[in-house]
């Protein structure tokens, strides 16, 4: 479950933040999940479970921001949500784009006591 260890990594982050603040427990953290970032937000909160057994994590809540996929499609710059994994445009049926959105897994903040 790979899940465990991003959120392992996460929580490190989020401590090491936390530390250089002074402070000594850490009372929420956000992450914003994409909903195509290869990551399954019930499986991140599931093994956040797995790290709260730990003493300093128990008092922690954590708050999942989930963001959908968004594209730019390159031919007429027009934003779209994909419905599939190929991402045709919807407007003109382009097939190149940039993806804005939805490939994210971001600690975005951490409020500390
Ligand atoms: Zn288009």
């Amino acid at each position: 479950m790979h899940e465990l260890a991003l959120i392992q990594e996460l929580c490190a982050l989020a401590q090491a933040a936390a530390e250089q603040q002074g402070a000594t427990r850490i009372t929420q953290l956000w992450l914003q999940v994409g909903d195509r970032c290869g990551v399954d937000a019930d499986a991140l909160r599931l093994a956040f479970a797995v790290v709260q057994e730990q003493h300093c994590w128990r008092q922690t809540h954590l708050n999942l921001e989930l963001v959908p996929t968004q594209c730019r499609c390159h031919r007429c710059q027009q934003p779209y949500r994909p419905e599939d994994v190929v991402a045709l445009c919807p407007h003109c049926g382009g097939l190149e784009c940039d993806r804005l959105t939805g490939q994210e897994l971001t600690l975005m903040a951490v409020e500390v006591a």
